[in-house]
């Protein structure tokens, strides 16, 4: 794998030679007319499971079908908190799987991930928080997922602008998990794009699929603005858009689409190493190496497909963060986004089979699948070239929510990400 390995040797010798060397990282095919697999979506979940298809499987007659550009969906557009202290044990296999593949990823992947795991507090700010985030740190530790309970004393010296005596929530201590971290968002698809294509997978992008071919109650390939690809197999690993793609396929998900925003500030010097999460105020908050404050928000209260903020959240956040930190309020906003995410009703993933025949979806990551990108990538492909979820995968079949066996993380995840 690598024709041309990144090092420092190889920026050496490129500056020597005005950077005339470099050698684009993925191709731009057009279609072949016809792939083993095909994955719907460039974004951080459909790459990565292109990925694994290939390294664990040798699967790689795989095209990477996106109606944009790659990496120009929620995984270009989330705040990259990564974190594995999750609640249930299904999801804490799952995530703890992502973030201990997130700590090799840069080498796995020769590319620089910026894999940052500087600390991960999320505040309590109410007794049924302490006790919340007690039973978690609890859970957490018979799932060998290392996180504990710490403090106010302890979070003040961890993030020293922090206000422990909000006006109406005052700091009583947090969940702490000192491996986890950020990413850098847009490395994580080009790094895996770089991958793929260097296993000769095609990825394709300007590309919307429009429709799903099927016989005899199994796909066999898909409708495409740049005409038909037919395929052995469909992944549809879509975000925001997966209530459409299943439209497409002719079945129904329990999931709803909201735009979820978010925004940064002027970059400002070293303030605050660790990522705080305050989710009774509901704000959250890191610093970016370029030194711009990195502010999350809120889901919509209603369903949409615009990518972009609204100003009642920029206001509810920030005034959120201002309680606790006080010096955002001196901070200017530089600018605020938005992205679709697709949120499932126990506020877990779906990876798994659907009513056709070899095709299969991962989708409902909600407001925090950017730190499960290589888990779920690992996942879905596994599922995909066997047919059948894998262990990592197994509780997280749509049937679930026919059996009623929910994997409830909605402390966990129903606003935090
Ligand atoms: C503001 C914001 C903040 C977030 N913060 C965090 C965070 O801090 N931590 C965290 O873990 N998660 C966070 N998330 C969630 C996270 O970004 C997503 O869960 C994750 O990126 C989903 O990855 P994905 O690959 O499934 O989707 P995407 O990256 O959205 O990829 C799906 C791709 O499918 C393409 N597509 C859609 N329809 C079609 C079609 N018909 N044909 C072809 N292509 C199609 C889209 O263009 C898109 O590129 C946040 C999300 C947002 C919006």
């Amino acid at each position: 794998m690598f024709k041309r390995r990144y090092s420092a040797f190889a920026v050496a010798r490129e500056a020597a030679r005005f950077h005339t060397g470099w050698e684009r990282a993925w191709r731009s095919p057009e279609p072949k007319k016809k792939y083993d697999v095909i994955i719907v979506g460039a974004g951080g979940h459909g790459l990565a499971t292109a990925f694994y298809l290939g390294k664990n499987f040798g699967i790689t007659n795989v095209a990477i079908i996106e109606k944009g550009w790659l990496g120009g969906g929620n995984t270009g557009r989330n705040t990259t908190i990564i974190r594995s202290n999750y609640l249930q044990d299904p999801s804490a296999a799952l995530y703890e799987k992502a973030r201990s593949l997130y700590e090799t990823m840069s080498q796995d992947l020769n590319y620089n991930v910026m894999f940052s795991p500087r600390g991960v507090i999320m505040l309590a700010q109410t007794e049924h928080e302490v006790r919340g985030y007690k039973r978690t740190a609890h859970a957490n530790a018979l799932q060998g997922v290392q996180t504990e309970f710490i403090g106010p004393e302890r979070v003040k010296e961890l993030v020293p602008i922090i206000s422990l005596d909000g006006p109406r929530y005052p700091v009583l201590g947090g969940l702490w998990q000192a491996r986890g971290g950020t990413g850098r968002h847009d490395a994580v698809a080009w790094g895996y794009a770089r991958a793929c294509s260097d296993m000769g997978m095609d990825i394709i992008q300007k590309c919307e699929v429009t429709g799903v071919r099927s016989e005899n109650g199994k796909v066999v390939g898909v409708d495409t603005t740049k005409g038909a690809i037919e395929c052995d197999k469909l992944g549809i690993v879509v975000a925001g858009n997966s209530g459409h793609l299943a439209e497409m396929a002719g079945f129904r998900l329990p999931m709803e689409s909201v735009a979820l925003q978010a925004l940064v500030s002027e970059p400002i010097k070293p303030c605050m190493d660790v990522v705080v999460m305050a989710n009774t105020v509901h704000g959250y908050m890191s610093q970016s190496d370029k030194g711009e404050m990195v502010i999350g928000g809120g889901t919509d209260g209603f369903n949409n497909y615009t990518q972009r903020g609204s100003f009642h959240h920029v206001e509810e956040t920030v005034r959120a963060l201002v309680e606790t930190f006080p010096m955002v309020s001196r901070l200017k906003m530089l600018r605020q986004w938005g992205g679709i995410v697709d949120v499932t009703g126990d506020r877990s993933p779906v990876i798994g089979k659907t009513p056709l025949g070899n095709c299969f979806i991962n989708a409902g990551w909600g407001t925090g699948g950017f730190k499960a990108i290589p888990g779920g990538g690992w996942a879905t492909a596994e599922l995909i070239a066997t047919g059948e979820p894998g262990p990592l995968s197994a509780e997280f079949g749509m049937e679930r929510f026919i059996e009623g066996r929910f994997i409830d993380e909605s402390v966990a995840a129903g606003v935090a990400h």
